[in-house]
């Protein structure tokens, strides 16, 4: 089993991220920690990562720091849940079996931030121009957790006030970590809606490899939720395992303890079952090789995706059941809030 570490240990440099502040300033941080410095040519071709087997290169990877400039002028778009994807970092330090990134980053997930933020921000003004006078709204989190590298750039909380300024704009953000500190007293005007990644107790213990437990994130929400945040939850994956209907009913009732968030009225809940690709399956069977997740595609149905790949997902007869379940749980527990969506 790949023994999971949050530590930083070696830091990947693209010369050009040394002509911004923030990339000298972090230049000479990790240098003062006695880090293992590194440069690349481009933040997409990082081969220092050691391993002497494929697990070995994928806990390296995880503690493998990337610094580079985005330079692309393009932002993908992100349904279900925003408009655009807004990159402000890749990947996280959480080893999760069933990471939604694999299927894009493989192996070698390596967390990587940008230090041209301003750019970054630059394109999204442009965005929300174009779509004048809709408002156009932005994921910070499509393709990495932004909390735990938060401590090094600043980033998301630039991001929070710089949508607060903006009419048009909005973010949302989603997590599984609690570092939330430095985001309480940011002029977010209501602009961001911040969501915790959520799962059964006992789904997080077996799955959710470096991250933290259930109370610990419900105690953040709640510090997100005083801090005057449009909270949220996505219950993702849901799992259809031995058990799942007192599981996921635990979980609500966990919630509903706190009326800050059961009563909030303007919580809302995404909702996702488990499904997985061909690639992902054949990447987590590789780092993990006793994994329990449920991956026989004969028990699923096969979906054709939107980028060319498809996707095992649960028969509509389990999907049909697990969303009347939820439902149910909603009405009796979260009455208030509004699911966002059931796929
Ligand atoms: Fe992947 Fe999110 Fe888990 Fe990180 S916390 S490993 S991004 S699922």
């Amino acid at each position: 089993m790949i023994k999971t570490s949050a530590n930083i240990k070696r830091v990947v440099f693209e010369p050009a991220a040394l002509n911004y502040p923030l990339g000298k300033k972090l230049y000479h941080a990790f240098r003062q920690k006695g880090l293992e410095i590194h440069f690349t040519p481009s933040h997409n071709r990082v081969i220092c990562v050691p391993g002497k087997s494929v697990q070995e290169s994928f806990v390296e990877a995880k503690r493998t720091l990337v610094v580079g400039v985005r330079r692309s002028r393009h932002l993908e778009t992100c349904k279900p849940s925003a408009h655009y994807q807004l990159p402000l970092a890749t990947s996280c330090p959480a080893m999760c079996e069933y990471c939604y990134l694999f299927t894009h980053f493989g192996r070698r997930p390596y967390q990587r931030i940008y230090v041209n933020l301003s750019e970054i921000l630059e394109l999204a003004a442009e965005y929300i121009e174009r779509r004048k006078p809709e408002v156009t709204v932005f994921e910070a989190a499509a393709t990495s957790d932004p909390i735990p590298v938060e401590k090094y750039t600043g980033n998301l909380a630039r991001t929070i006030e710089f949508m607060g300024n903006q009419p048009l704009g909005r973010l949302r953000v989603v997590t599984k970590f609690t570092d939330v500190a430095n985001l309480l007293g940011l002029d977010h005007r209501g602009h961001t809606r911040f969501r915790f990644s959520i799962n059964a107790a006992n789904i997080i213990k077996r799955f959710e490899h470096g991250t933290p437990p259930l109370a610990e994130r419900l105690a953040a929400a709640l510090k997100i939720v005083k801090a005057g945040y449009l909270p949220g939850f996505i219950i993702a994956p849901i799992f259809y395992l031995d058990g799942w209907q007192e599981q996921y009913r635990a979980l609500f009732q966990e919630i509903a303890r706190q009326p800050l968030l059961a009563e909030h009225n303007d919580l809302t809940l995404e909702l996702i079952t488990h499904r997985f690709t061909k690639k992902a399956k054949t990447t987590i069977e590789t780092l993990f090789p006793k994994t329990e997740l449920p991956l026989d595609e004969e028990n699923r149905t096969f979906k054709y995706g939107q980028f060319g790949y498809g996707k095992y997902v649960y028969p509509a007869k389990v999907k049909t059941e697990i969303e009347s379940f939820f439902k149910e749980m909603v009405a009796a527990y979260l009455p208030r809030a509004a699911i966002e969506y059931f796929i």
